[in-house]
């Protein structure tokens, strides 16, 4: 473990956030300067992490940050409008091999899934699979995350906001449990033997503002043609909510190949079939999210990472 004893680390470091703490419960200095440490993304299905924040994996990579992204599932429940490709087995392994290429178009991104089955869509079929990520205990997706937490030892972490963008249950599974898994990382009582407690400076979830996210479903082509009232009010994230606004202009050709990886997912009735072209640039060329509140932040002295700092060098209002 490195840290202030070995002498790395100059006055100005923080030790509030992206440290681990030491055997006697104190908090180690981390030596990395800020904005300079790992991302660990933790989404549901291959093609979540492309839609929502390939910019800012392309970002990191550009740095030569390292970059990890945890899929809990290999979307297998996915619909592609090829029959011969709708099997559990197959779509899972041609979903694996799209992730890797998205994966690949941002830079070179450490891939790891937990190995649970896509729950599809409230209400369908696969949701009864005893394997489907929503019915998976809590506590045993929480401990495997915080064997990967205390391995990466990410300054950030992204993952679904609350609502999921869309109340996907898998989603929401995804959220909760990487939200419980950031905060028993850090403490020291949690899994003592997976290794040491480790502090993520940063946590944020992905965010599209629920203005636009209204306007793509109610295209006649938009996606989520069969999502009921109730689950169409609470889709996206109201934009006074957003916190961070990212200029990913300088990355939209890599975040545009990432999405296109997604063979089986971005023809008709995907995401952005049929969008306006404005809407499209517009879409494409930034990415919101909400930063979530961690027990160790210091208010008095807010902690810089790598999306605080892509969104200051351009700011944006939601849109
Ligand atoms: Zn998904």
């Amino acid at each position: 473990m490195m840290g202030a004893r070995h002498g790395q680390d100059n006055a100005g470091d923080r030790v509030s956030a992206g440290t681990t703490t030491g055997p006697d419960g104190g908090a180690e200095a981390s030596p990395r300067p800020e904005g300079s440490g790992p991302l660990l993304l933790v989404f549901a299905h291959p093609d979540d992490e492309s839609f929502g924040c390939a910019g800012v994996m392309a970002a990191a990579r550009e740095r030569a940050l390292a970059v990890t992204l945890i899929s809990a599932t290999r979307g297998e429940a996915g619909k592609t409008g090829v029959p011969e490709l709708d099997t559990p087995e197959i779509l899972g392994a041609v979903r694996e091999q799209e992730l890797r290429a998205a994966a690949a178009a941002v830079g070179a991104v450490d891939v790891r899934f937990l190995d649970y089955r896509d729950s599809g869509m409230a209400g369908t079929p696969e949701n009864d699979d005893p394997r489907a990520f929503w019915k998976a205990t809590e506590g045993d997706v929480v401990d495997r995350l915080v064997v990967h937490l205390r391995a990466v030892r990410p300054e950030t972490v992204l993952t679904f906001g609350p609502e999921g963008i869309y109340g996907h249950p898998d989603h929401l599974m995804a959220h909760r449990t990487a939200v419980a898994a950031v905060h028993a990382a850090a403490a020291p009582t949690f899994l003592p033997a997976v290794g040491a407690p480790w502090r993520t400076r940063a946590l944020y979830f992905t965010a599209v503002p629920r203005e636009r996210f209204l306007a793509m479903l109610d295209r006649p082509d938009g996606p989520l043609q069969d999502l009921d009232p109730a689950q169409r009010a609470k889709v996206g994230t109201p934009a006074a909510e957003i916190t961070t606004v990212v200029d990913i202009s300088a990355y939209v050709e890599a975040k545009t190949r990432a999405i296109a990886a997604h063979r089986t997912q971005v023809g008709e009735g995907g995401p952005l079939a049929g969008m306006p072209p404005e809407q499209r640039e517009l879409t494409l060329s930034r990415e919101q999210f909400v930063r979530a509140p961690l027990p160790w932040d210091d208010p008095a002295s807010p902690a810089t990472d790598l999306v605080a700092a892509l969104a200051a060098a351009t700011p944006l209002t939601p849109a």
